[in-house]
């Protein structure tokens, strides 16, 4: 049985050092547990603060201890708990061959007719992020011009799609031409391939000329400060994530533009996808059915191996991935 450990903290970004390849005995499943053979795990920027000791939302890991993330995998072993041997499920698991979790853990997995690999993407933690994040946090209406920020990632390409069904004109950035061609493919109306700019700001303006009304942002830094000069009077913000300033050991001084608040009355408003649990199996059967009907699409960058997860959790810094990151495990 193959596990991921931490092997150090990082300080800025994080390296192959930070991680260890053990050898360890198939875990036996304690009374309530099920044991669960791994078949794809998701990589998430939010692992990036699991990796630092101090608080951040979710639970630090621990030097020496198995890496834990969203895995699919089939029971191997049921273990007298209601599963059968073979069913799918997902929960949080050890980035390992075999890892045993309380069956209260583990969810079904739900994706009818779609790619298992789904229930971590589109149909999982980023779809459901993007659901609830669009509809109840960022909430654009017909006519309002939406920024997307890494809108050609797991989350921002299905809120890109969701805001042009609730009738936006949405414009996205992402860090590549071949990013910037999808998310047109996606029905993005414009899309702005940051790293090819030297004056975000002339960029925005050219793809925005109205204006932001919403702004729906995963990354903050630079590209953040950019579009905040754009914000119209009574803009929303929904701030998801700020994946350009996790590896930042230093914060800096700020969030530096919010006087733009004062002139425009425009709000700010953070969330997090958990808080919408009780929702969660609403939001994914809508989600299996619009990317059933073809009303939602998806991409999964699919890297394989288990050896290979910390590359490419590691890529999701450098803007590797295109859509879903995951990692087929078997
Ligand atoms: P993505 O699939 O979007 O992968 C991360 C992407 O971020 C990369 O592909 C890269 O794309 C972009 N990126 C990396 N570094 C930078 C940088 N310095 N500046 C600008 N862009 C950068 O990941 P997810 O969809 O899983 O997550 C997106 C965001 O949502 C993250 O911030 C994450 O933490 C957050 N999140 C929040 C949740 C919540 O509950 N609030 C739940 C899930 C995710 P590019 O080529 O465009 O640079």
């Amino acid at each position: 049985n193959r596990v991921w450990t931490l092997a150090q903290r990082p300080t800025g970004t994080p390296d192959d050092d930070c991680f260890e390849l053990e050898t360890r005995t198939i875990p036996t499943p304690a009374a309530g547990e099920a044991l669960v053979r791994a078949r794809y795990l998701s990589v998430d920027p939010y692992m990036r603060g699991r990796m630092r000791a101090g608080e951040s939302y979710a639970e630090p890991w621990e030097v020496g201890a198995p890496l834990q993330g969203g895995v699919v995998g089939e029971v191997a072993e049921p273990n007298g708990t209601a599963f059968e041997t073979g069913d799918l499920v997902v929960g949080n698991l050890a980035w390992a061959d075999y890892a045993a979790a309380p069956a209260h853990e583990l969810t079904p997995v739900d994706v009818g007719d779609l790619p298992v690999s789904t229930a971590l993407g589109a149909l999982g933690m980023p779809g459901r992020t993007a659901y609830f994040g669009t509809r109840e946090v960022a909430k654009p209406q017909p006519g309002d011009t939406m920024v997307v920020s890494a809108a050609a990632g797991a989350v921002g390409s299905v809120v890109g799609q969701l805001a042009k069904m609730a009738g936006a004109r949405v414009v996205g950035t992402a860090g590549s031409e071949e990013k910037v061609e999808w998310l047109h493919d996606l029905g993005f109306d414009a899309a702005i391939n940051y790293r090819a700019q030297d004056d975000y700001d002339a960029a925005l303006a050219d793809v925005a000329p109205e204006g932001v009304d919403v702004y729906f942002d995963n990354v903050g830094g630079p590209i953040t400060d950019a579009v905040f000069d754009h914000l119209n009077t009574d803009a929303r913000v929904a701030v998801c994530g700020q994946i350009a300033l996790y590896n930042a050991e230093e914060r800096p001084t700020g969030p530096r533009k919010l006087g733009k608040l004062v002139e425009t009355r425009a709000r700010v408003e953070g969330f997090l996808v958990s808080d919408f649990s009780a929702r969660f199996e609403a939001a994914t059967a809508d989600l299996r059915r619009w990317v059933t009907d073809g009303d939602l699409s998806y991409r999964e960058t699919v890297t394989e191996g288990l050896e290979r997860a910390p590359e490419a959790f590691l890529g999701l810094f450098e803007g590797e991935n295109v859509g879903k990151q995951v990692v087929k495990v078997s």
